[in-house]
């Protein structure tokens, strides 16, 4: 099996989700299907199969990536849900990406990180690294080396399906001095939110940028000053509804939070199929 593009979207940059990247901005996500690890459950609808997905050519798709490129204007290009490099066809739509200019973001499975050629990723404006269970956590230390030879500029996408795993992974980030990265949370299951929002308060007093992105409180969701705390971008939902920030910087107290800030802050919800 190998992943295929299936949809390319325009989304909240939040909904991807990023929280140090673009935020407030929008992203043309271009979601893969067929991914390897096969999870039951999948927030990216990267397990599901070309019997029932539609498949887009890659050859079509490179061609016509420059005219919706053009169209769009998107903040960053972000290469999603089935590991994308894992089909070594992916190169020719990185070479046009790349000279249309556009920023990229790759998500990548912790796990599979090892087995695909990161060598077309330079250079790599911002990794996605993909956590799912504790197999991730265990070659996670080598995984993150892999990437952080070709960019610093690295975020975690949490996926959580139970409050046990989600608990044993937070923690094993954070013992194993780990979260250097952001951490963006996404709930694939229901659980205890209340139960899960006291783990992040307790992380969060050593590693700020912890987020739930996607969770419809303002406290899990909004991004933080790592110096005064305040809360900058306040968001629920995936989408932003008020910013504090001046460029990538604090209002209150003038540090750098950002490490890319959108062309422009949208504050509604954006999922438009575009191809
Ligand atoms: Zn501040």
């Amino acid at each position: 099996m190998m992943p295929a593009p299936a949809s390319v979207v325009l989304q909240n940059v939040d909904r991807v989700p990023l929280s140090l990247n673009y935020v407030g901005g929008i992203a043309l996500t271009i979601n893969f299907v067929e991914c390897p690890s096969q999870c039951t459950e999948c927030p990216w609808s990267a397990n599901l199969d070309r019997r029932v997905a539609k498949i887009l050519d890659l050859g079509v798709l490179s061609e016509r990536i420059q005219s919706i490129l053009h169209r769009s204007n998107p903040d960053v290009v972000v290469l999603h849900g089935a590991d994308p490099l894992l089909e070594p066809r992916v190169q020719d739509l990185i070479s046009t990406l790349r000279r249309c200019n556009a920023r990229l973001c790759i998500k990548i499975r912790a796990l599979l990180a090892e087995k695909e050629d990161l060598n077309i990723l330079n250079p790599l404006d911002i990794a996605l690294l993909e956590l799912v269970d504790e197999h991730d956590l265990e070659v996670l230390a080598h995984s993150l080396k892999l990437l952080e030879d070709r960019t610093s500029n690295i975020e975690y996408v949490l996926l959580v399906h139970d409050f046990n795993t989600a608990n044993t992974m937070i923690h094993g980030l954070a013992t194993r001095n780990l979260l250097r990265h952001p951490l963006n949370i996404v709930l694939v299951k229901d659980v205890n939110i209340l139960r899960l929002a006291s783990i992040i308060d307790k992380v969060r007093k050593t590693y700020i940028h912890v987020y739930v992105p996607l969770a419809p409180s303002t406290d899990l969701a909004s991004v933080q000053c790592p110096k005064c705390r305040m809360y900058v971008v306040l968001r629920r939902s995936g989408v932003v509804a008020k910013s504090r920030l001046k460029g990538a910087y604090c209002d209150y107290c003038g540090t750098q939070v950002l490490r890319n800030v959108a062309k422009r802050i949208v504050k509604v919800p954006i999922e438009e199929v575009v191809l």
